[in-house]
């Protein structure tokens, strides 16, 4: 893996790059739809790669758990077996862990949980992790963490971080050389522990750093401070990613930080339960005020649902719960948040990035309506 920065934008943080990996190029900043299960939610690949996604994540533990690493490594590994011929990442698991295993045990070597699915019990260590993401084919993988969640006493936080750091250190020993690992920076809302973790995972030394554990229902502000100060100490040459970081204004912001990636579920969870990203904000599309509104869903959108459907049709598919109803707003969703960051690439290769930054903040309300 590659990473080249083409343009750092004059009054702030935001960069331009390209991460180069075997199965293609990725321009940055980048948005990655998240395929938990190895699908983006009502998305084919096909229609994916039409609305120019470029890279999609993953997650371990669902796909530890079902269909199992057998099943995909026999199948040729992930790209292969979900038939998304595109990088994928893989997260691994330590999110999913805490957030979905009914019953959670974290030990010196690693983490006992039980599966959602079917309550049997599993051991994740770091090694094992690093290995399983190996054998699937990972382009990029993530090392096992333990993710708290907010909020969270410090004492608890500095703990967890002792064990992630370890886990990190033996994460980059078992890791063969040309699979591409990124360290997770914890340390909860604690700016001494975030840029303590941020040192330790840099001596180790990664492929990239990602900031994990924010936005989990602290203040944006919050989130924004410790963005700041974990991208500070991570050198220029090096990829950065905040985790779970979807709404577009946080986005904004993080690239504003010199932030390279992002992934949400916002899109296409989103889309699913019928509320819309425009370019205005966010509107839910079955109020009664859209029932005869024959305007397309955005305005400003050049997509399939914009270019075909009216906010009329698409109302009455959520009421009639019809399927095209969730597919075509995760359609649009997805372009929309794609577009977007295409847009602040754009902006910042042109040294624009500042006066489109501005202009969002403006035209866009961060409420629903
Ligand atoms: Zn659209």
């Amino acid at each position: 893996m590659k990473f080249i920065i083409e343009k750092v934008s004059k009054n702030s943080q935001a960069r331009a790059g390209r991460i180069i990996l075997p199965k293609g190029e990725i321009e940055t900043p980048v948005f990655m739809p998240v395929g938990t299960q190895g699908t983006v939610k009502t998305m084919s690949p096909k229609e994916l790669l039409e609305i120019g996604v470029q890279m999609i994540t993953a997650n371990l533990y669902h796909l530890y758990l079902r269909p199992g690493i057998k099943v995909i490594e026999e199948g040729g590994g992930i790209s292969k077996f979900i038939s998304f011929f595109r990088p994928v990442l893989t997260d691994s698991g330590g999110f999913q862990i805490a957030s979905l295993s009914p019953l959670v045990n974290i030990k010196e070597e690693g983490v006992q949980f039980k599966s959602h699915i079917d309550g049997s019990t599993h051991f994740f260590t770091p090694e094992n992790v690093v290995i399983y993401q190996e054998k699937i084919k990972s382009d990029i993988g993530m090392c096992l963490d333990i993710c708290l969640p907010y909020p969270v006493e410090y004492e608890e936080a500095k703990k967890a971080l002792t064990k992630t750091i370890e886990w990190a250190k033996k994460s980059k020993e078992i890791k063969s050389r040309e699979f591409n690992l990124f360290g997770i920076i914890q340390g909860a809302t604690y700016l001494d522990l975030r840029r303590e973790a941020t040192k330790a995972l840099l001596d180790i030394g990664f492929d990239g750093y990602a900031i994990g554990g924010l936005f989990l229902g602290e203040t944006p502000k919050l989130s924004y401070e410790i963005v700041a100060a974990c991208a500070d100490l991570i050198p220029q040459e090096e990829v950065r990613y905040v985790m779970g970081c979807g709404y577009p204004e946080d986005i904004l912001e993080c690239v504003k930080l010199g932030i390279d990636l992002f992934d949400c579920v916002l899109p296409t969870r989103n889309g699913r339960t019928g509320t819309a990203f425009t370019s205005e904000g966010r509107i839910i599309i079955k109020n009664a005020k859209f029932e005869k509104d024959y305007s397309p869903l955005d305005p400003n959108c050049e997509c399939y649902t914009c270019q075909n459907f009216t906010r009329a049709y698409l109302r009455h598919l959520f009421i009639s719960e019809e399927i095209l109803g969730p597919r075509l707003l995760t359609y649009h969703n997805i372009y929309f948040f794609i577009h977007l960051i295409k847009k602040i690439r754009e902006t910042i290769l042109n040294d624009q990035f500042e006066e489109f930054y501005n202009s969002f903040k403006q035209r866009y309300n961060r409420n629903l309506t």
